[in-house]
């Protein structure tokens, strides 16, 4: 049984994250979304807590998918788990080095847990929740980035 996590700090959740997480549901046994709890010097909209409530909502119909939360090394979070793999998603050149730099300091830490990246659909190539949320601050519409929850979500926070 091939147990995948796929970790981020999914501030908030968006289309882009969700394409990975249905295809990594159709490649593994199990996958495990891990919100990252405790981004020290990233500032997040949404608390650990409601990130996860619109992660399980997005994933509810995915039978093999559940959520958690993390903090600390992501190799840990894997190993408590037991997964083998940890996913995380591509999008054109700007991810890559910081992406290739984790994956060799995670491979020195824990050998044994491969990390298998899946390149973003190309719809989804320019998405990012920190875009987001700059363009829904401005008064743009986040419903063809989010799903429908998501975007009542930002609605509220960032429309008051
Ligand atoms: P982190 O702070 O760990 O980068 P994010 O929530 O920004 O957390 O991203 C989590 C993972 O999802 C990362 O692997 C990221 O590359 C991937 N991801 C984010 N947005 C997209 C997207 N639009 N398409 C594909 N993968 C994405």
């Amino acid at each position: 049984m091939t147990i995948a996590l796929y970790p981020g700090s999914f501030d908030p959740l968006t289309y882009g994250h969700l394409d990975i997480a249905q295809r990594a549901a159709a490649l593994f046994d199990e996958v495990v979304i891990a919100v990252y709890a405790t981004p020290d010097k990233k500032r997040v909209l949404f608390t650990t807590e409601e990130r996860m409530g619109l992660v399980e909502e997005a994933v509810k119909d995915l039978a093999n998918v559940r959520v958690l939360s993390y903090s600390g090394l992501t190799v840990e979070a894997a190993r408590d788990i037991k997964a083998q793999v940890i996913i995380r998603g591509l999008r054109m050149v700007s991810d890559f080095e910081r992406e290739f730099e984790m994956a060799l300091m995670n491979k020195k830490l824990a050998p044994d847990i491969e990390l298998v990246t899946l390149m973003s659909s190309l719809e989804h190539q320019f998405l990012s929740s920190s875009l987001l949320k700059e363009v829904v601050k401005l008064g743009g519409d986040p419903n063809s980035f989010v799903p429908p929850h998501v975007g009542v979500a930002l609605m509220k926070k960032l429309r008051r």
